[in-house]
């Protein structure tokens, strides 16, 4: 066999030649305070903090999707579910960090990797809107 097709073989064993992305949007309300932190954050607040999550995908199932939307929205409300209507800074996972947006981009990429990632499906980013013109993302580059 020539080496280029070896290569090229090889390639495509490692890099995807194709990619799919979904993308959904979603919502959670809760309150926060930043220590460590001078300014407006430094109280005890709240945000109605819009969260998009992105899955990506080689391949398509036998109904064309990479994911089911309505299973992908499911799993993320679940997980979801611990933030919502809470003083985040009483989360165990918060005691010892700030739950700023970008470490809460970080626990929600954790978790909902955890629940949706399969062999041929995996949560690539996910972004945390404090407000209409904040956000933060968290993906492993
Ligand atoms: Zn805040």
């Amino acid at each position: 066999m020539p080496a280029w097709k070896r290569v090229g073989e090889l390639s495509k064993e490692v890099l995807a030649e194709e990619m799919y992305e979904l993308k959904i949007i979603t919502q959670f309300s809760a309150a926060h305070r930043l220590e460590n932190f001078y300014g407006k954050c430094e109280a005890l607040h709240g945000h109605n903090w819009k969260v998009e999550v992105y899955l990506q995908g080689e391949r398509l199932d036998e109904a064309g999707l990479v994911k089911d939307f309505g299973e992908l929205k499911a799993r993320t409300r679940e997980v979801l579910e611990a933030l919502d209507h809470k003083y985040l800074n009483d989360l165990p996972e918060f005691r010892h960090q700030n739950p700023s947006s970008e470490n809460l981009a970080r626990y929600l990429f954790d978790r909902l990797t955890a629940t949706l990632n399969t062999n041929s499906v995996r949560v690539s980013r996910v972004s945390v809107w404090e407000s209409d013109t904040s956000c933060a993302s968290y993906f492993l580059p």
